[in-house]
C-alpha cells in the first residue's frame, strides 16, 4: 500500500486513544495521520455527571488534544464532521473536505429526547462538556434565585432526574453530594429540596445484579433522594412536570429536569447513509463495517456482538478503549500489508457505578461484587489508568482522582 492517509473521526475515548496508539506504532514514513475533533479538547465523558453536579471542575474533565498528540505524527483538525462518503472515500467536514484511505468513525453519542412533549425544549442533557457545563450553572442559578425572590418558588429548588440507568445514577449520587453544599452556599434548609427519580422499569439499573441495585437505592435514598420507578414522564414544562404513575398523572413543580434515559450512536453516520441498527453501525469482529473494507467503527457509533452469545457488547468507555488497541493494532497491519486482522475480544476488568465520590458499587471478575469504599476505589483507580494511558504520569498527577477514602 502507498503511504496511505488515516483519518480519525473524534477525538473522545476511542478516537484519542487509537491516534495515541497510532502515533507510537506507525511512524510518518508509514502514514499520514489526521485527528479530526469539534473541540480543540478531548473530555471524558464518563465525568460528565460530576461536571455537571459541580463536584468537580470542568478543566478536571478537559484534556487539550496539543498536550497529548505529537504534532510532528498527527495532523490535528479543529471541526464538525458534516458527512462521510464513504463510496467516495470523503469526509465532509464544515470547512473542509479530507480524503481517507482508511478511516476511524469515533464519533460518540447524541442525546434523544423521545416523543414527550416539551423535553427538547425544557429539559437538560448531559451531551457533552459544555451542555454539563450548563447544568451545573443552570442549578447554581435557581439556588441563588430561590432567596432572593418576594415569593419563594419550591421550583426552583426541585431537581427531577429522568431515568435510573448507569448516567441517571451516577448524577444521583453526585446530587446527593453537591446539593447539601448549594444549600450551605445560599442559606437554604436542606430539608426543603426535592430531588426525585423517574424510572419507568420496575427497578433502577435494570440488568444488574439485584443485591447492587438494594444497595444503590439504600445509598441514595437514606442520602434524601425519592426514587420513584415505574413512572413515565409524560410531559415537561418550564416550570413542572408530569409523570404517570399506576394510572394516576402527578404534577411535579420543578425548573430543572435533568435527562439522562437515552443517548443514541451520533447522527452522522446515519446521515452519511451507512446501514444502521438502532443508529449504530453493526461491524464485523475485526471493527470494520460489513460494507466497506477500508472504515472501522469504534465506541458509541460501533455495534458489535458477543461472537459466542450474539448479544452486543453495552457501549462502555472501557469497552471504548478495549476496541481502540484492536482498530490500532488492525491499521497497522494493513498498513505493513497484511490481510489478516484480529479479532475484537475484550477483557473487561469489571463495571463500578459511582454513587457519589465517596460510594460506589460494581463487579469484578465477572461476579465479585463490591460495594462502598473498595468499589470507589476501583472505580477512581480504572480513572486513573485511563489517564496514564493517555498523557502517562504527568496527567495522572494533574488531573487524577486521589480522593479515595472519603
Ligand atoms: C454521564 C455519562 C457517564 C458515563 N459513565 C460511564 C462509566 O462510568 N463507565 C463506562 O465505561 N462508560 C460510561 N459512559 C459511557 C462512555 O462515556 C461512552 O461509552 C464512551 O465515551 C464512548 O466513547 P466514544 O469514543 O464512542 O465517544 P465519546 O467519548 O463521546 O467521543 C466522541 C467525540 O467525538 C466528537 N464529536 C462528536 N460529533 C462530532 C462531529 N460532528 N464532528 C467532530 N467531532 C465530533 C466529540 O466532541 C467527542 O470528542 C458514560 C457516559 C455518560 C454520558
Amino acid at each position: 500500500m502507498k503511504k496511505p492517509n488515516i483519518v480519525i473521526l473524534g477525538a473522545g475515548y476511542g478516537g484519542l486513544m487509537t491516534t495515541i496508539r497510532l502515533q507510537k506504532s506507525l511512524s510518518v514514513k508509514n502514514a499520514n495521520i489526521t485527528l479530526v475533533n469539534m473541540h480543540n479538547y478531548h473530555y471524558q465523558s464518563t465525568w460528565l455527571h460530576e461536571a455537571a453536579a459541580g463536584t468537580i471542575h470542568h478543566d478536571n474533565v478537559r484534556i487539550m488534544i496539543q498536550n497529548v498528540i505529537k504534532p510532528e505524527r498527527v495532523n490535528f483538525i479543529v471541526d464538525t464532521v458534516e458527512r462521510i462518503k464513504p463510496e467516495e472515500k470523503v469526509v465532509k467536514l464544515k470547512e473542509t473536505e479530507l480524503k481517507y484511505d482508511i478511516l476511524v468513525i469515533g464519533l460518540g453519542f447524541e442525546g434523544v429526547s423521545h416523543e414527550i412533549p416539551g423535553l427538547a425544549e425544557h429539559a437538560l442533557m448531559m451531551k457533552n462538556l459544555d451542555s454539563s457545563m450548563l447544568i451545573r450553572e443552570h442549578l447554581e442559578y435557581n439556588f441563588a434565585l430561590y432567596n432572593n425572590e418576594k415569593e419563594k418558588k419550591q421550583s426552583r429548588i426541585n431537581i427531577v432526574v429522568g431515568g435510573g440507568g448507569f448516567t441517571g445514577v451516577e448524577f444521583l449520587g453526585e446530587l446527593a453530594n453537591r446539593i447539601p453544599e448549594l444549600c450551605e452556599d445560599y442559606d437554604i434548609n436542606k430539608a426543603r429540596v426535592k430531588i426525585i427519580n423517574l424510572e419507568s422499569e420496575s427497578t433502577i439499573l435494570p440488568g444488574i445484579d439485584q443485591q447492587l441495585i438494594d444497595y444503590a437505592m439504600n445509598s441514595l435514598e437514606s442520602r434524601g433522594i425519592e426514587i420513584i420507578t415505574s413512572a413515565s414522564l409524560k410531559e415537561c414544562k418550564p416550570d413542572s412536570i408530569i409523570y404517570e404513575k399506576d394510572g394516576k398523572s402527578i404534577e411535579v413543580p420543578t425548573m430543572t429536569t435533568v435527562w439522562t434515559a437515552s443517548g443514541r450512536a451520533n447522527s452522522v453516520v446515519e446521515r452519511s447513509g451507512f446501514q444502521t441498527k438502532e443508529g449504530k453501525i453493526e461491524v464485523r469482529e475485526d471493527m470494520r463495517t460489513q460494507d466497506f473494507d477500508d472504515v472501522f467503527v469504534i465506541g458509541d457509533c460501533a455495534l458489535i456482538r458477543n461472537a459466542k452469545t450474539g448479544k452486543p457488547y453495552p457501549s462502555h468507555g472501557q469497552i471504548t478503549e478495549e476496541q481502540s488497541e484492536t482498530v490500532a493494532r488492525n491499521i497497522k497491519r494493513i498498513v505493513r500489508g497484511k490481510t489478516e486482522l484480529d479479532k475484537f475480544k475484550p477483557h473487561r476488568l469489571g463495571t463500578v457505578i459511582s454513587l457519589g465520590y465517596n460510594d460506589a458499587i460494581g463487579t469484578i471478575l465477572r461476579d465479585c461484587k463490591l460495594y462502598g469504599w473498595k468499589a470507589t476505589f476501583l472505580k477512581k483507580m480504572l480513572a486513573n489508568r485511563y489517564l496514564l494511558k493517555v498523557g502517562g504520569l504527568g496527567l495522572v498527577m494533574k488531573k487524577g482522582k486521589f480522593n479515595v477514602f472519603y
